[in-house]
């Protein structure tokens, strides 16, 4: 199985993505973890790139997509090869929100990178942390990535964009109400994967 997580940025995702990895692990799930844009050792080069220098949004795209293709060549594919699970932080929905309806790339030229690329993978659970723009900038205090000083605006198209792909899709997407405590967050996940398929 694929599952991914996906969110805006301060939605929670990264506090949350250990507890759905504890709770497989719990089952004895043979679990691989990965994320995105990185992963193994080239991918995460051209993560540093992506969140730190410059770029047209064209470029960016096609980086998003060269680093998820390493991702798929050394860890996602060799793993669902041996049966086990694969946990991404991030895949090919984040190129959809951030590159198509944050920066305006056309979701057509996203789909055709993805037929080239993974035209025959689809995530099997899509868990999509939610939280207004709002909520979510006030929780960004750390230092910002490049993605994370966009505007409210290019935050909110992303916001919308993930909400409209789950509306799309409602068996592969999980949407998490972001606004809630994490205590709360974490009771409902490990409620649902002890016991997801
Ligand atoms: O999830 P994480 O914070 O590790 O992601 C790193 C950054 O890359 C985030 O700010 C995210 O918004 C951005 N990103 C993106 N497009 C993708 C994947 C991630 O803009 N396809």
């Amino acid at each position: 199985k694929l599952i991914t997580v996906e969110g805006v940025d301060g939605a929670g995702k990264s506090t949350q993505m250990a507890v759905i990895d504890q709770a497989l692990r719990e089952r004895g799930i043979d679990l691989v973890r990965t994320r995105e844009p990185g992963g193994p050792e080239t991918a995460e080069k051209i993560r540093k790139l992506l969140l730190n220098e410059p770029m047209s949004p064209k470029c960016e795209l096609m980086l998003m997509f060269a680093a998820r293709e390493e991702n798929l060549d050394k860890i996602i594919r060799p793993a669902l090869a041996k049966g086990q699970w694969v946990l991404c932080d991030r895949f090919t929905d984040a190129s959809y929100a951030y590159q198509g309806y944050g920066r305006g790339r056309s979701i057509e030229e996203i789909r055709a990178l993805e037929n080239f690329v993974h035209p025959d993978l689809k995530p099997d659970l899509t868990v999509l942390f939610d939280v207004p723009t709002e909520v979510a900038a006030a929780r960004l205090s750390r230092k910002l990535d490049r993605f994370e000083k966009e505007s409210q605006d290019f935050h909110r198209r992303v916001r919308e964009g993930y909400l409209r792909m789950a509306k799309a899709e409602p068996e592969r997407f999980y949407v998490v109400d972001g606004t809630q405590t994490p205590e709360q967050i974490s009771a409902q996940l490990r409620e649902v994967f002890a016991q997801w398929k």
